[in-house]
């Protein structure tokens, strides 16, 4: 499985790689997310994933997968509304199911169907008329609903998808951003005194959302790595990337983590805050 140029949360990740090691990708997923970017980014991935004829799916390079990502593949259709049309409707759908049952011609031998925004376009009739081809779709077709909420669809619908669901990106208030932005310059000082400083501002009540802010951080150098768009500010993402190797952005997200997992433990937090600063310049300087 090639996720690069994705930015996937951990649990997302996870969920994928059982997917990818069990070979069974279910064939009717619902992606709920508050974020309609990120869940369109998943769908993306997914469809790839689908066409991709290589052993190692999806690969990332190979036609199938280049056009799956460029939203131009054949095979992979985002159904649109009719004009004036605020739903799909019965006509379109049975249209739309016929061609489903067509084999496509590319090397999986697959069809995706990607409909977004389906709590609003998918109306309970939608739902139970087409119930039975959710429950046994054609050989090889994918059904990839995305939904801000998936409460708004049908029990009876819900039970017959797997519902992935993508968190919405944090908003950090301007307390929380200083104090990870002190961080984040810290790791790149030469002096020790700026990082212990900055770090000095983690207590018990604070620590998990100036970290989560410090992981965006190093998520975004990740992105802008992978030619991706970060999320938050890109000439921090910028700054990171001038001095960090892609493995030395990697283990300091990992001793995020365990600088998180520690606090939780009621470890003191003196102490903890210490050798989080040790961490940090240990990676930054180690060759
Ligand atoms: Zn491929």
């Amino acid at each position: 499985m090639n996720t690069e140029g994705f930015r996937f949360d951990k649990d997302v990740l996870q969920t994928l790689t059982e997917f990818d090691r069990s070979k069974r990708m279910p064939h009717a997923i619902i992606i709920e997310s508050p974020d309609a970017e990120k869940a369109a980014e998943l769908a993306v991935f997914l469809s790839m994933y689908a066409v991709c004829g290589e052993n190692e799916k999806p690969c990332g390079v190979c036609k199938n997968c280049r056009n799956a990502k460029n939203k131009a593949h054949a095979d992979i259709a985002y159904p649109q509304l009719q004009a004036q049309k605020k739903a799909y409707t019965v006509e379109q759908m049975r249209e739309l199911m016929k061609d489903a049952s067509v084999t496509p011609p590319n090397d999986a031998g697959a069809k995706a169907y990607i409909f977004e925004h389906a709590d609003e376009r998918f109306t309970p009739l939608i739902q139970n008329t087409f119930l039975k081809l959710f429950e046994e779709p054609p050989q090889n077709v994918y059904f990839i609903l995305l939904c801000k909420s998936a409460q708004s669809m049908l029990e009876t619908i819900l039970s017959r998808f797997t519902v992935l669901r993508v968190k919405g990106d944090e908003s950090f208030d301007d307390e929380t951003l200083q104090a990870a932005g002190a961080i984040v310059s810290g790791i790149l000082e030469s002096r020790e005194y700026p990082l212990l400083k900055a770090a000095y501002s983690l207590d018990k009540d604070n620590y998990g959302k100036i970290i989560a802010a410090v992981k965006r951080s190093l998520r975004d150098a990740l992105a802008l790595l992978a030619g991706a768009r970060p999320l938050g500010d890109k000439d921090t993402a910028q700054r990171l990337t001038g001095r960090l190797t892609r493995k030395k952005i990697l283990d300091m997200m990992e001793l995020c983590d365990s600088f998180d997992d520690k606090m939780k433990q009621n470890v003191n937090s003196n102490l903890l805050t210490t050798w989080l600063c040790g961490e940090f310049r240990r990676i930054t300087w180690q060759r």
